[in-house]
């Protein structure tokens, strides 16, 4: 036999036992993005290098060491994407989407791609759920964003998720910062990790973003942007507070959230767990006010955040909040002899425009395994069609757990079978 062929390092499938919960968080992130009034955005999984490169950020670790990089046949450079917002902030200046009347706010449910060490919580092809605003500077846009996430974890019922929040100020105030930062790092410039030295010239604050143990001890103690917002920066801070607060929503300052990506601006936030170890950030996101002119917009201040949907998954499970288990088969149709299997395939049909799901022999097999299936597949009502029952023209619909049974008739199936249905439902009520 020829050998099996594996999947890639940290990747994972997500096989039809599971996926109901991802149908199901998907579906609650679509509707709580569209009842904000966000629409989806798609935007190609690859895009050239040179749109991360600009819009991520060179001193970041997402584009030093984290990209899947490749040439085409033609020589371009083009990379998997790492991270949502670059695509969207492309899409949204390709498209003109200014001219839509601003803010412009849109969600996307995608795969992203880092090269990095595979652990629970960390893969190599993850998923997000992200939402961007485009088009506004102003304050209650940051609550609204955080409000949206925040609303997310109360429906799931995760209550033991703190958000962090900070202000890492605009390019005018973070001028000063870097200078004072880079005299405090200067000092250690022995111990820090090679890729933090060179940070030290080009952006010394990713230095407090370095996940290496040495470099974020040291990061712990250096200055604060906090300290050295200009009066604009701490002003809208201040607000962003103020519209928290009024939404009742708790935050914790956190100085030494940077967020790992370089167009952020002004306002950063982390949602964080404790509960599922040293991958505990579920979302992060803030400000990137000059990220569309980076990319050769009009300034248009924006912001926006991204969740890993992998994460959150973990922290349902160490928080013990199930999903709702899809529902099964209603009926499973067995079938003795060609006629009758022809009959049960034309009932199925017939029953499915009704709004049943329902299933038939399509194997071929003898009736012994066609019920073992049924049961396999957990059907809440059986029926069997021989060459009796299609002279009779009637067949009896047995119920699978009580093994209760109940007469149809085949010409007149679908009311049949309707009745029993709505018997069987009208009990499940009862009994909740
Ligand atoms: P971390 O500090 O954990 O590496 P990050 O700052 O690189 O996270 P972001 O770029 O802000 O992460 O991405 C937003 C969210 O996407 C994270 O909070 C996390 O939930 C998720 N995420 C990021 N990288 C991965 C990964 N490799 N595997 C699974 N989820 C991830
Ligand atoms: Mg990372």
């Amino acid at each position: 036999m020829a050998e099996i062929i594996r999947k890639i390092k940290g990747t994972e499938d997500i096989m039809p036992k599971e996926s109901y919960k991802w149908q199901f968080l998907e579906g609650l992130m679509r509707s709580q993005a569209e009842s904000y009034g966000f629409k989806e955005v798609r935007t190609p999984v690859f895009e050239q290098t040179s749109l991360f490169a600009r819009g991520v950020g060179e001193t970041t670790d997402v584009v030093q060491k984290e990209m899947y990089t490749f040439s085409t046949k033609g020589d371009d450079s083009i990379t998997l994407r790492p991270e949502g917002t670059a695509g969207a902030a492309r899409a949204f200046l390709e498209h003109s989407l200014h001219n839509d009347g601003l803010p412009s706010k849109q969600y996307y449910l995608t795969t992203c791609y880092r090269y990095e060490k595979p652990q629970a919580g960390r893969q190599r092809e993850f998923h997000q759920f992200g939402i961007e605003v485009f088009g506004t500077g102003n304050p209650c846009a940051d609550a609204e964003v955080i409000c949206l996430i925040n609303g997310l974890f109360n429906v799931l019922g995760l209550e033991k998720i703190r958000l962090e929040i900070n202000s890492i100020g605009c390019p005018k105030c973070r001028s000063e910062y870097h200078r004072v930062l880079k005299e405090y790092f200067s000092k250690y410039k022995d111990k820090l990790c090679d890729t933090c030295l060179g940070r030290l010239e080009r952006n010394p604050m990713r230095i407090i973003d370095c996940k290496s143990p040495v470099c974020s001890e040291i990061g712990k103690d250096a200055p604060k942007m906090l300290d050295y917002l200009c009066p604009e920066c701490k002003n809208h801070f201040e607000k962003v507070k103020s519209y928290l607060d009024i939404a009742g929503i708790k935050y914790e300052i956190n100085p030494s959230i940077v967020r790992g990506l370089d167009y952020y601006t002004k306002t950063v936030f982390e949602f964080v767990s404790d509960n599922i170890g040293a991958q505990g950030t579920v979302c992060g996101g803030g400000r990137y006010d000059g990220l569309i002119e980076e990319l050769g917009g009009q300034s248009t201040p924006s912001l926006g955040c991204a969740m890993g949907i992998e994460r959150l998954l973990i922290l349902m499970e160490e928080s013990g909040v199930e999903i709702p288990q899809p529902e099964n088969a209603d009926l499973y149709i067995a079938s003795m002899g060609d006629d009758a299997q022809l009959r049960a395939f034309a009932i199925c049909e017939e029953a499915r425009k009704s709004g049943f799901s329902t299933q038939c022999d399509i194997v071929g097999r003898g009736l012994r395994p066609q019920m073992k299936y049924a049961d396999k597949i957990g059907a809440k009502f059986s029926m069997v069609l021989g060459d009796s029952e299609l002279e009779q023209g009637k067949a009896e619909i047995k119920n699978m757990e009580t093994g209760e049974k109940k007469e149809v008739l085949l010409d007149d199936f679908t009311a049949g079978f309707s009745e029993i249905m709505i018997d069987y439902q009208t009990k499940q009520i009862a009994d909740l």
